[in-house]
């Protein structure tokens, strides 16, 4: 019997082996190149300069600062004359000399006053710092370009610390129509590195790397996409001579980066398909026969019936299956999972399903255990409490086969746990877990089981695409028929009472209520006191004995949160005080009504789980969303969105505008997803066609050993994101 430790160090070794095979391919020695130089080496920065760069902005190499692109830029195209100044605080650009300067004395410092002018008119430029090393180096009556933002004072244009060129410098320098800006820290300012100096370190840049930097995408879709040349795009993006240099520049490195990112993920993903066998499950057979025939409870939707037969394929053959399977709540992910399980069963192997807490674990316990009724499937449950004598008995079926299902929480991941063959491993609501838990589980076996995904999350294909680019995808895009969409409103807290009394109704007509109250830090006291809070109020409005509550907090020990969630489920209570642990997964048919308190602290996504609750019975469901009357504009989008649509990917796509990628749940451990210039939602369409384009390059070279692949090879050699891949195995 294998140990997680051997199987974990044989996949490992395997492949490190693979990292050798790349390392000796001589691309790689070609990555130290004149853009590894280290940034001091730049003429103009040298130690302390340097390390500023690297603190402040992790800016290390040639490289590095090449590819820091600006994230504005100005228009430095416009001259104004002073008398048509715009009259607020914009930023502008005037040609003129300076006629007089003094430095004024006031009760506090002293102030350095130039007067300058247009030759019609004139304004004051001031400085409040620097003023000897200004004063000495400012000209009388030579023509300037100076620019900055205006302040007004008693109708009078002043300009504070101006950026000021000589004309004649402007005129031959790097200055172009667009200026770049750059982002900044305070500290870099304070030592020193302007606006100004980064500039000129571009430019210096520019002007050291002699040998052009190499092109990096492959002629064809050059061609294809009409893009510019990699060499022109870089020195354009930081040093534009117009808007549409500026766009063809942005388009193109835009294009690049996320064609190879999707390269990268796409490979990794064939490779692993390559490199790694993954048992075949040849045959269904009695087990999945006779549930399908016998125990089935219902018709499945053609949406489960065609993941299961996307999961079949993958399981038939030697490869071994990575799937993530997306379904909104209610969607019915369970069964397929269950009946893959039994596909496993079949063929003689073991499964597993771990889910993120105990009451979900023994939810699925249970209910797996009714369906398989009448089957000879023996299911197991397994987590953080069982008892030792539990798991000693569990230990010795799972070594000996004996046991078919085991279901639990992280204990199943647990190293002491062996199984004597298991093939298929689910992991359910997977944004709860980490990526390195999902590869601990992958690492059960000398082969990896078949591992299978599931998340209600759903997030919009487009970033699915980019984080799990090394997962197949399958969807669920069908609620089983029947289902009544639940009813969502929004109310504020001084309409409390008729929210009470429209749950006494409810109640009255036989069923179940949640509320839940926020508890975004479990260990907010605060939270905590709002949630007891609640509960006495809810206790003086529903008392005993007509009504039994149950609540249900995260620092509740295991033991009493499964009785009070089994009260629940028995119907001996008929509301549910609870904060978000109850989250995900939790069915309880007969409840119909959520009730979210301080619903404006929620994100989108938990808010539509929690309404993923109710609304999993035959009766109408609702959804009542309590706030207070202060309402952010985020938060009022949330509440709309929330009442407006039941659709769990339209939400995801309202909630991946409000927060951005880096925030969604479950993609903080991509790396991927710190993009230099392209954005995911903005470029989404540039994203699905470096998608396609890049599978069907790999279509035709899966490998790239074609010549013309020769740059993409080195450029993916290259990628430091390519190591961070890597992190994730070793
Ligand atoms: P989720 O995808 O959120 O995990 P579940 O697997 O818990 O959803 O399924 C939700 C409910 O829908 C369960 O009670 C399940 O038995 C039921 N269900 C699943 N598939 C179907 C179907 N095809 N027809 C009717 N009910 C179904
Ligand atoms: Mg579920």
């Amino acid at each position: 019997m294998l140990s997680l430790k051997s199987i974990l160090s044989q996949i490992k070794r395997s492949f490190k082996q693979y990292k050798l095979n790349h390392l000796e391919n001589n691309y790689f020695s070609k990555l130290m190149d004149a853009l590894q130089t280290p940034i001091e080496y730049l003429k103009g920065i040298g130690p302390s300069r340097a390390n500023l760069l690297k603190q402040e902005l992790n800016l290390f190499t040639f490289q590095d600062l090449l590819y820091f692109f600006p994230y504005r830029y100005i228009d430095r195209s416009t001259f104004y004359k002073i008398n048509d100044l715009p009259k607020n605080s914009s930023e502008v650009q005037i040609k003129g000399e300076i006629v007089n300067v003094e430095m004024i004395r006031q009760k506090r410092g002293k102030r350095l006053v130039a007067t300058f002018t247009d030759g019609q008119n004139k304004m004051e430029l001031i400085w409040f710092r620097g003023h000897q090393w200004i004063k000495e180096s400012l000209k009388l009556n030579t023509a300037y370009v100076i620019f900055g933002r205006l302040n007004w004072y008693d109708n009078r244009p002043h300009m504070p610390h101006p950026e000021m060129d000589t004309l004649e410098n402007f005129e031959k320098g790097f200055s172009t129509a667009l200026q770049a800006v750059y982002r900044s820290t305070e500290k870099l300012l304070s030592k020193g590195i302007s606006q100004r100096v980064i500039i000129k370190m571009m430019g210096e840049l520019m002007r050291s790397s002699e040998n052009p930097f190499a092109e990096t995408l492959p002629g064809d879709l050059i061609t294809k996409y009409r893009l510019i040349d990699k060499n022109t795009a870089l020195k354009n993006i930081h040093f534009p001579k117009n808007q549409d240099t500026l766009t063809a520049a942005q388009n193109r490195l835009k294009y690049e980066e996320l064609f190879f990112i999707q390269l990268q993920l796409l490979m990794k993903n064939l490779q692993r398909k390559q490199k790694i066998k993954g048992f075949v499950f040849s045959k269904v057979g009695d087990y999945f026969n006779t549930f399908f025939n016998n125990n089935l409870p219902f018709e499945l939707t053609k949406a489960q019936k065609r993941v299961i037969r996307e999961i079949r394929k993958d399981i038939g053959t030697a490869q071994q299956m990575n799937r993530l399977l997306q379904g909104d709540v209610g969607s019915g992910k369970t069964i397929v999972a269950l009946m893959v399980m039994l596909i496993a069963a079949d063929n003689g192997f073991q499964s597993c399903l771990m889910a993120p807490t105990e009451i979900l674990a023994k939810q699925h316990y249970q209910s797996l255990k009714s369906m398989v009724g009448g089957l000879d499937i023996s299911i197991g449950l397994l987590t953080g409490s069982s008892k030792k004598a539990e798991r000693t008995q569990l230990a010795e079926l799972l070594e000996s086969g004996e046991l078919n299902i085991l279901i639990g929480t992280h204990a199943v991941i647990e190293d002491k746990v062996k199984f004597k063959n298991l093939g298929f491993a689910v992991v359910d609501e997977q944004h709860r877990f980490g990526v390195a838990q999902r590869a601990k589980l992958w690492r059960k076996n000398s082969i990896p089981p078949h591992v299978l995904v599931m998340t209600a999350t759903p997030i919009p294909r487009t970033l699915a695409m980019s984080v799990y680019g090394d997962l197949d995808i399958s969807v669920i895009d069908e609620l089983p028929p029947g289902r009544k969409k639940v009813k969502t409103i929004h109310r504020y807290d001084s309409n409390r009472l008729k929210v009470f009394k429209f749950i006494a109704d409810e109640i009255q007509k036989g069923r179940q209520i949640y509320m839940v109250y926020p508890l975004i830090k479990e260990s907010e006291k605060m939270d905590y006191k709002d949630l007891m809070d609640g509960y006495e109020s809810i206790s003086r409005a529903f008392p005993p004995p007509k009504y039994q509550i149950s609540i249900v907090h995260g620092q509740m020990p295991a033991k009493d949160k499964d009785y009070e969630m089994d009260r629940f489920i028995k119907k001996q209570t008929q509301i549910m005080v609870a904060t978000t642990v109850i989250e995900v997964g939790v069915n309880v048919p007969n409840a119909s009504v959520m009730v979210i308190e301080s619903a404006e602290r929620f994100g989108l996504s938990q808010l539509h789980q929690l309404r993923g609750r109710v609304g999993r019975g035959n009766d109408q469901s609702y959804c009542i969303l309590m706030s207070s009357h202060k309402l952010t504009n985020e938060a009022k989008t949330r509440l709309e969105t929330m009442t407006a649509t039941t659709d769990g990917f339209q939400i995801a796509e309202v909630d991946l505008k409000l927060r951005g990628p880096g925030d969604l749940m479950g993609t903080q451990q991509s790396g991927v997803l710190q993009l230099k210039i392209a954005d995911i939602i903005k470029d989404n369409q540039w994203l699905k066609t470096a998608r396609s384009d890049a599978q069907e390059l790999l279509r035709e070279d899966p490998r790239l050993e074609a010549i013309k692949n020769t740059s993409l090879r080195q450029t993916l050699a290259k990628m430091k994101a390519y190591q961070n891949i890597w992190n994730y195995i070793s």
